[in-house]
């Protein structure tokens, strides 16, 4: 076995802009560290202005926003709501949590999406809500689950975690859905540590949002003196960040176009430096549709076979760089199981986990790093030749 380097590329590392500091600081000489102080209304504005929305709400999660959306849906037993086989635990667990019956569908082998075709097959009369996770930031195709939304009455609800910043047709993410979940987890582009938020475009959802957010009470139209007392008024949990998370993720807001460039910028690299390669290997690359803008979330690999992966993995680890896979198929988790999931029931997310990995990627990545980077991966050389199947893309 080789050796590691001495100095291993991480595969992310969080950034702290300067002010980052001085505005905590800031939160700590305000005596305001609870939620909802002069920082998280910084964020909200920022939120609201930014993507054109009529309000967004910070939460201490994208998994916490997510139950707040699931919340506001009202699930009653055998309510069923469809989600992507291939995504993080907390898009199905947070449906599961309040009620709701997860039914899982595939993925698209080009974008690695949720695959429209197969969740027009799954709708049933107790389908309730589709949950499109917009993976790597690259869009879920809306315009086909808008008209299903539409068409059977369904709620969208985004999980955005990856897609901030990202457009579809020109729009942004995060703005289709009736609610979008953002996540600012410190291995997303903007992020506080841990953080997240409820966008809410259905305005008829803001009122109830903010009661279920504030433990079950109207106590944010009693600040808004819409109200002379406040008192418990319906179901609900605790969910707002203190304002000293807050004031990290609005340094980061206010950076966000530096941060983004210098991802993107990242990003392009590895699409352009890594073309050649990937062909040669017959290795899978991001695909990006025409009409979509993504945010440079993440750049992945898919290998030929899961034997590759793993020799990949350890050929990067050798050569000092940290290259890590993801998802595992959901429905054949022990929950997945639970909820009826089958072996061959979403076989593109049975191939897809088995077979990518993802390259660091984060704004403090210098441009010798990502020499690094490339150069280890294009001295890589696939074991096996490419299986013929449904993930091929060889033209
Ligand atoms: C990161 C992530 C989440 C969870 O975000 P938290 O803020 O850590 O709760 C949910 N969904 C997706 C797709 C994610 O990538």
């Amino acid at each position: 076995m080789a050796k590691a380097a001495s100095q291993t590329i991480p595969f992310n590392s969080p950034y702290l802009p300067e002010s980052g500091i001085s505005y905590l600081r800031q939160a700590v000489v305000n005596k305001h560290l609870s939620g909802d102080g002069p920082f998280t209304s910084k964020c909200h504005d920022w939120f609201e202005q930014t993507l054109g929305i009529p309000r967004a709400l910070l939460a201490t999660s994208c998994t916490h926003a997510l139950e707040m959306a699931a919340l506001l849906l009202n699930l009653e037993p055998g309510d069923e709501v469809i989600v992507p086989a291939f995504t993080f635990v907390s898009t199905v667990n947070a449906f599961v949590l309040h009620g709701g019956t997860p039914v899982f569908a595939d993925i698209r082998p080009d974008t690695l999406n949720l695959d429209e075709a197969h969740v027009a097959g799954l709708i049933t009369p107790r389908t309730r809500a589709i949950v499109p996770v917009h993976y790597g930031g690259v869009a879920c195709e809306m315009n086909a689950l808008l008209e299903l939304s539409a068409r059977h009455d369904l709620a969208i609800i985004e999980d955005n975690a990856h897609g901030l910043f990202g457009k579809y047709a020109g729009r942004w993410l995060g703005t289709f859905g009736c609610l979008a979940a953002q996540s600012f987890h410190e291995t997303k582009n903007i992020s506080c540590g841990e953080g997240g938020a409820l966008l809410i475009n259905d305005t008829a959802l803001a009122e109830r949002a903010e009661i279920l957010r504030a433990k079950g009470t109207n106590r944010n139209a009693f600040f808004r003196g819409q109200v002379d007392k406040y008192t418990w008024v319906d179901v609900g949990s605790s969910y707002p960040p203190s304002d000293a998370l807050a004031a990290l993720l609005y340094a980061q807001l206010e950076q966000a176009d530096r941060i983004q460039k210098r991802r993107s910028k990242i990003w392009n690299r590895y699409a352009v430096e890594l073309a050649d390669w990937a062909a040669e290997q017959q290795v899978g690359l991001p695909s990006v549709p025409p009409h979509c803008e993504h945010p440079a979330h993440l750049f992945y690999l898919i290998l030929p076979s899961l034997h590759d992966r793993q020799a990949f993995i350890d050929h990067a680890r050798a050569s000092g760089v940290c290259s890590v896979f993801h998802y595992q198929p959901l429905h054949l988790s022990p929950m997945g199981l639970r909820w009826g999931g089958r072996p061959g029931q979403c076989p593109v997310t049975e191939q897809v986990s088995d077979r990518l990995t993802r390259l660091p990627l984060y704004f403090e990545l210098t441009d010798d790093e990502q020499t690094q980077v490339i150069r280890t991966v294009t001295s890589y050389r696939a074991c096996q030749p490419a299986p013929r199947d449904a993930l091929s893309r060889a033209a």
